[in-house]
């Protein structure tokens, strides 16, 4: 039997071109439809910083005018309750029980329970678009990418990632706790206390004079955010964990389409949370802030996008829409009703600072 003589057969016709190219190919000619997510979530968030910092210094005016003897011409700006985070659980638990909204701190509870409407409806979005620490974890890991891991983020092995993530559900049980046995008589007590009263001028004298230790540790968690994305997002924040729990029943969520996936892990390297984006079909998880940084990085057509279980395709746009509508929707019901300004005078404030030592 004589064996084929190669060289004189036929060369084969070329294989025709994949469909989808693999391995990290990004396809000629496609542009990503969603790629100005991420500069528009920049801008919002910067914007609400901004408005923040407003709030700051309308504050700062107040606080100055009520501890002095002068007249009180400058007004509290109710959105500084949003620091206020352990004053609304117990609102809520007062709320719960009898029905009363916190007369102290209305927008405080407000805006605890836009953030949890938020998660039911759109994952963690008021993480990435709104809140102003996120931002600031953003900025430090844009600050890290382009120092130290040009190349690549070192991921935080999941041995390490797992024990490390469950420490912010330690601290949310912990509040949980704390507050569901602390009987109603004694939360009335606090909500009424002038302690509660000036914990948000209390908060303010924190960052004017922070103490050398706080500076330490703040200092601390920015350096490690530099090397760790979100360090304090991911491990250590309880309203996340918080959030991350209530984000469980969003309908929203960001799937991924095998098929059409080129295994490129764009999506995952530009996850803030480090989930392994390209080994999902969807994306449930506690820890999913619905940035869309995965869907405006992926790098093929039809690919990565936000669905509704059972449902077809939804527009990624939809995400931070859905969360920033409900926020505002929450903060205009609460104008309109009169939850969101404290029924307090001015004075009430005066007195309680001063009687905290407040100068
Ligand atoms: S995890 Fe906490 S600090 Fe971070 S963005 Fe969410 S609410 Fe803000
Ligand atoms: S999975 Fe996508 S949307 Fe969720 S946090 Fe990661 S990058 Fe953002
Ligand atoms: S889903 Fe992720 S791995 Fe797949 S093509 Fe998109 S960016 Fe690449």
């Amino acid at each position: 039997m004589s064996t084929p003589n190669h060289e004189l057969l036929p060369e084969p016709p070329p294989a025709p071109s994949p469909a989808v190219p693999r391995f990290g190919v990004t396809p000629a000619r496609w542009t990503n439809p969603h790629r100005l997510l991420p500069r528009v979530r920049w801008a919002v968030q910067i914007a609400y910083l901004a408005f923040l910092a407003l709030v700051g210094l309308e504050f700062a005016r107040f606080v100055s005018q009520a501890t002095s003897d002068g007249p009180l011409t400058v007004s509290r700006p109710p959105a500084v309750e949003a620091f206020l985070p352990i004053a609304a659980l117990l609102g809520l638990k007062r709320f719960l029980l009898t029905r009363y909204w916190d007369e102290v701190h209305p927008a405080g509870l407000t805006i605890l329970l836009a953030a949890l409407a938020t998660a039911f409806l759109a994952r963690k979005a008021f993480c990435s678009w709104v809140c102003p620490v996120g931002t600031i974890s953003r900025a430090l890991e844009w600050i890290g990418r382009r120092t130290l891991w040009r190349r690549r983020w070192p991921a935080v092995p999941r041995w390490l990632d797992l024990p490390l993530s469950s420490l912010k559900y330690l601290l949310l049980g912990f509040f949980v706790w704390t507050v569901g046995q602390m009987p109603l008589e004694a939360i009335e007590g606090f909500l009424r206390s002038p302690f509660n009263t000036a914990a948000d001028a209390k908060m303010l004298l924190f960052f004017r004079h922070p103490g050398t230790m706080s500076l330490f540790v703040i200092g601390a968690l920015a350096a490690l955010s530099l090397v760790v994305k979100h360090f304090w997002c991911r491990y250590l924040c309880p309203y996340g964990a918080l959030l991350g729990v209530a984000s469980l029943l969003s309908p929203l969520s960001v799937r991924r389409d095998p098929d059409a996936c080129n295994d490129c892990r764009a999506c995952t390297r530009a996850c803030p949370a480090e989930i392994p984006v390209h080994t999902r079909l969807r994306v449930i998880s506690t820890e999913c802030t619905g940035c869309m940084s995965c869907v405006a990085a992926c790098t093929t057509p039809d690919c990565l996008g936000v669905t509704r279980k059972g449902a077809r395709a939804l527009s990624p746009w939809l995400v931070p829409a859905v969360a920033l509508s409900t926020l505002l929707g929450f903060w205009a019901i609460a104008r309109a009703t009169g939850f969101w300004e404290t029924s307090l005078p001015a004075a009430a404030f005066r007195f309680a600072y001063r009687l905290m030592g407040i100068e």
